[in-house]
């Protein structure tokens, strides 16, 4: 997977921000505003699994297949780049080559992908991937399990949660400001759906880290929760950081 801040990549002792939470919880938004005010990488984890399952339905093989969706995330590649398009999007996501940012919320994709990503063979795949590009630079990484298990040693950690029923209306508003259709009822009984796939698998369910702050986001806007978080990663930072300087840092 090809970095999006090639430039850090000396960096000897990244940082890593981990932001997990469940569908539509505003992670995104969040952890792309926390990267760019921090000049670090961003990763939104969610789209390895989605591309990963895209790979999938356009190759024919059956989602049910474990052990011939193991084998494809060995063949594929992944490459995660900034906006090449400025159509909204937050990057570009090249599946062997080929553009598939947009592909990759399809509704197959978005029925399909807690199927996928319950797989061991996939989770360690994409796990490998995550880590490498973590210890090379500074990143703001999100997902489900990032907290938990890809970073467990990372910096600060963040569970983003929301009702799912505000999820639900979020994810709505936002499909119908790209001008696309969209029914409130469907959307939420989706979500409910891949709550329930993502929290009760043994592979990594989605679950807050012990040393995580949790955040409900329910009530406050986008904005509320960047300058919270902000804030809250800033002083988490500087705190560390004069903990290894100090007399009896290390
Ligand atoms: O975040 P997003 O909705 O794009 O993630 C899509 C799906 O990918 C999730 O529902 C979950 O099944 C899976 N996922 C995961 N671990 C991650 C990120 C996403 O299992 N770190």
């Amino acid at each position: 997977m090809t970095a999006l801040n090639a430039s850090s990549m000396t960096a000897q002792h990244s940082i890593a921000i981990a932001i997990d939470g469940p569908a539509a919880s505003g992670k995104s938004t969040l952890g792309a505003a926390l990267a760019q005010k921090l000049g670090y990488l961003y990763l939104d984890t969610g789209v390895m699994y989605r591309a990963a399952t895209l790979a999938a339905l356009r190759q024919g093989i059956s989602l049910n297949d474990e052990t011939a969706i193991g084998a494809l995330v060995q063949r594929i590649c992944i490459d995660v780049q900034p906006p090449h398009v400025s159509d909204g999007r937050q990057y570009t996501v090249l599946l062997d080559g080929q553009d598939v940012t947009w592909d990759l919320r399809l509704p197959e994709v978005e029925a399909g992908v807690s199927i996928v990503s319950a797989y061991p063979s996939v989770r360690a795949e994409m796990v490998r991937q995550q880590r490498q590009i973590a210890h090379q630079m500074n990143v703001v990484m999100v997902g489900r399990d990032i907290g938990t298990v890809v970073l467990p040693d990372a910096t600060v950690k963040i569970y983003l949660d929301a009702s799912v029923e505000e999820r639900a209306g979020r994810r709505w508003r936002e499909i119908l400001s790209r001008g696309e259709s969209a029914n409130y009822e469907d959307i939420l009984a989706g979500l409910r759906a891949r709550d329930q796939l993502d929290t009760s698998r043994p592979q990594s369910p989605l679950r807050p880290a012990e040393d995580a702050i949790i955040i409900d986001s329910t009530h406050h806007t986008a904005e509320e929760i960047i300058s919270l978080c902000y804030n809250l990663v800033v002083t988490q930072l500087k705190q560390k950081a004069a903990k290894l300087s100090g007399p009896h840092g290390s």
